[in-house]
């Protein structure tokens, strides 16, 4: 196949040959007309003219080849339940979901808000919302009713499909209640609700309006649903960001592009193949969880495994830190796919546990949604023996920006970096406040995106073309790019580093410093587990640099604290010296396990700490609140 470099280098000198290449992984039903449609920036508008279904791609054409293979291994360690579906079971279990949102009114182009716990229901969902052409929201499980009312305003669903109740750590979380509050705050009512019952916890049913969907699964047990053949840029689904920075976006994806973005990223950047088991620890309401818990891996012909629970405990719902390696032995999964965060915790763990079992069939472990410092990267890769890859990207690009591609060319990864610009992306660091590009190595600047934007990239904002060009293309003077408002370094080799996020930056006496750089530091610390850094306004300095820690036995000390002031002024200098370190059980963090420093430097600053709507454990927020104000 040739080098990587001359694999980039066509996917962005001769996109559209590249991406019509491309396009031959996926079915369609009409081939595109026109490959891009660029004649509208930043809008970029891919295969235009042809028509496809994702469901089918996800399901219906592997029935010739693979019917009886597993498409879809369910696991709870919550409920102890297992169980799994071949392609053909999956198809029928689809079409019967369809049947019902079809019986429930939802047609091509409506919306159906999901709001479930990671079962099999829920992929059924999503998979028979493509099949009929009706756009997805994905709430992620478990948001109180706030968030989840002012999502059903904006997407204005006709159904929202959910269940009776998730569960987290043993604890079960009754869901109905949250939904039916939900609803009554919104001025949007859906006209139905479609209901998961796992028996977990009771349910009443308001009349006319909730449907059980094994009552309408019985109904429509041998019900035939034909895939309905969408244009390529008609949407497939919506889904919100993670809410790190502020107020979440709401990111509106297309069909043929989203497809074939997919189906080109399992085998160039994950080395996957047909046949084989995919395992993403990610939950569906994360865009992670879309692109490869559900559409990735089964458009690629692999099995996924769909895992509720935490990474800590057995299907005998008793402590287990090896459970995760304990699914790869079983399942024989080839790659998998996880967070950093789920990494910290795992270190807290019998670093024994991650050779007990055989990890022979695993090729890679891939970590992506935040830094991968060092110290977590080494000791993982370490434990288990296989290459650990970590990739960036964004709720908004819909698939990695930047990794190494490991199914072209087997690169060198380095640590602390996520790798190199993946095809496609034209990914150019600039200067934020001039735009003009920074080329040479170590000058840290806005990590952007030149147009047009590969498949898979975000349409718009959800009914917001003017907040999507606001709010992304503008943001750096004098030129039309996008940027990702993440900080980064190119080194002389080309490799990418993220410092942070923009305004995650501190500055010192004038002098800029990443929090990412200060935490990586600390972090290296072999008493502490996990850290946060954040700017705190100072009458003096402009900004000083003050650290949350988390240590692996949960003792701090006065000791310590000085131990880690010196590491950080001894490797980076006096001025990035943190004033302060303080010691805590946890850290703020989005539910989907992003550390909320925005939050934490607000509390620092006695200023409000804004849109909490996704925050994990408000306890934590609450307890660094007492400390500084201690
Ligand atoms: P919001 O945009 O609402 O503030 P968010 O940016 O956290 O939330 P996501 O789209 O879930 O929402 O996260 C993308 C961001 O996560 C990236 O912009 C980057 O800051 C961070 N990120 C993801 N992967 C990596 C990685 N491998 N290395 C460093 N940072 C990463
Ligand atoms: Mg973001």
């Amino acid at each position: 196949m040739g080098t990587y470099s001359d694999f980039y280098r066509r996917s962005v000198d001769d996109a559209e040959n590249f991406w019509a290449e491309q396009a031959r992984l996926i079915d369609w039903q009409t081939p595109p007309q026109q490959i891009l449609d660029a004649s509208r920036p930043p809008f970029a508008r891919w295969f235009v003219g042809g028509t496809t279904n994702l469901c089918h791609n996800a399901v219906d054409r592997h029935l010739a080849e693979r019917s009886d293979q597993a498409a879809l291994i369910c696991v709870s360690t919550e409920t102890g339940q297992e169980r799994s579906y071949s392609f053909r079971e999956l198809h029928a279990e689809v079409q019967r979901t369809a049947a019902s949102l079809l019986a429930l009114g939802a047609k091509r182009g409506d919306r159906v808000l999901i709001y479930m716990p990671m079962i099999a229901e829920a992929t059924f969902a999503m998979l028979a919302c493509a099949r009929i052409g009706a756009v997805h929201c994905v709430v992620f499980g478990g948001f109180a009713s706030g968030s989840l009312a002012s999502r059903i305003e904006d997407a204005a669903p006709t159904v929202v499909v959910s269940a009776d109740a998730g569960s987290r750590g043993g604890k079960v979380m009754a869901y109905k209640p949250l939904l039916d509050e939900a609803i009554r705050l919104s001025k949007h009512k859906p006209a139905a609700v479609l209901l998961a019952d796992r028996g977990l916890a009771p349910m009443e049913l308001v009349p006319g309006r909730d449907h059980l969907m094994r009552d309408l699964a019985a109904q429509h047990r041998d019900t035939v649903v034909p895939c309905v053949w969408l244009e390529s840029t008609e949407i497939s689904y919506t889904i919100y960001t993670s809410g790190t920075t502020g107020k979440p976006k709401g990111v509106q994806r297309d069909t043929g592009g989203y497809a074939v973005a997919l189906a080109a990223s399992i085998p160039h950047i994950f080395g996957g193949r047909a046949g084989e088991t995919f395992f993403c620890t990610s939950d569906i309401g994360w865009v992670v969880g879309h692109s490869y818990i559900v559409y990735g891996p089964l458009i690629a012909g692999m099995a996924t495994l769909l895992y509720e629970g935490l990474p800590t405990q057995g299907l005998d719902r008793q402590p287990d830190g090896g459970i995760w390696w304990r699914l790869v032995e079983k399942y024989k999964v080839s790659v998998m796919f996880s967070a950093p965060t789920a990494v910290r915790v795992l270190k807290k763990q019998d670093p024994a546990l991650l050779r007990k079992y055989d990890l022979s069939s695993l090729r890679a472990l891939f970590l992506a949604g935040e830094p991968l410092d060092e110290p977590t990267g080494r000791w993982i890769a370490e434990g288990l023996g296989v290459p650990v890859i970590d990739n960036y990207w964004q709720t908004e690009s819909g698939w990695p920006i930047i990794s190494i591609a490991n199914g072209v060319e087997t690169q060198a990864s380095k640590f602390g970096s996520p790798g190199l610009p993946l095809y496609g992306w034209r990914v150019k660091i600039l200067h934020e406040s001039t735009g003009e590009e920074l080329t040479e190595p170590g000058q840290k600047g806005v990590v952007a995106i030149e147009g047009p934007t590969p498949p898979g990239f975000m349409q718009t904002v959800w009914r917001d073309d003017v907040r999507f060009v606001d709010t992304y293309w503008k943001s750096i003077p004098d030129r039309m790019v996008y940027s990702t408002f993440d900080w980064g370094i190119r080194d002389a080799d080309g490799y990418f580093y993220i410092l942070g996020r923009t305004d995650d930056v501190i500055n010192v006496a004038g002098h800029r410093l990443g929090t990412r750089e200060i935490e990586e530091v600390i972090s290296g610390h072999p008493k502490v587990a996990e850290v946060a850094v954040v700017g705190v306004a100072d009458a003096l300095k402009g900004q000083v640099a003050v650290a949350f820690a988390v240590t692996r036995d949960g003792q701090g000390s006065a000791a310590l604290e000085g131990d880690i002031m010196k590491r950080v002024a001894d490797q980076l200098g006096a001025l990035a010296r943190p004033a302060r370190v303080h010691f805590v059980g946890a850290l703020p963090k989005t539910r989907s396990g992003k550390l909320l420093r925005r939050a934490i430097q607000a509390v620092c600053e006695g200023r409000d700490p804004g849109d909490l709507t996704t925050i994990d454990d408000p306890t934590s927020l609450r307890k660094i609140q007492q400390l500084i104000a201690a």
